[in-house]
């Protein structure tokens, strides 16, 4: 059964069987050890969900430095959003390279649940409302 494994372009996860498409995302299967040049955004992709995947990046936060933004990352990924750091133009200084500011970005069609898992501290809404006439 050699060669008889598929494996997930978009988790790394392998499916065996007469599976074409991950059970996880969804992706078409590629035969293992056949994957195309990853993108950016597959080095970590692990748990990413594919409906977070899609759309152009948009920034959806920004951060001091590298170590930050890596935390924001981590709670992204955490949500299955897949996420790409850059560093801040506006920050774009020689002597900083390490420790200038980062921005998130993220697909659009995760952008929202991004905002949504980085309002950690929000206060909740008055949810009290009371009754409507
Ligand atoms: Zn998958």
């Amino acid at each position: 059964m050699a060669g008889d494994e598929l494996q997930c372009p978009s988790c790394g996860g392998v499916q065996r069987g007469q599976e074409r498409f991950c059970e996880q995302c969804g992706m078409p299967l590629v035969l293992g050890g056949a994957r195309e040049e990853p993108l950016p955004i597959e080095r970590h992709a692990r748990r990413i969900k594919p409906q977070y995947s899609e759309g152009p990046l948009v920034k959806v936060a920004s951060a001091p430095n590298q170590a930050q933004a890596e935390f924001i990352a981590g709670l992204l990924l955490a949500e299955g959003i897949p996420s790409m750091l850059r560093r801040s133009a506006s920050f774009d200084v020689p002597e900083a390279l390490v420790g200038g500011a980062r921005d998130v970005l993220v697909p659009r069609s995760g952008a929202q649940a991004a905002s949504e898992a980085l309002t950690w501290e929000r206060p909740s809404p008055a949810d009290g409302g009371g009754e409507d006439p």
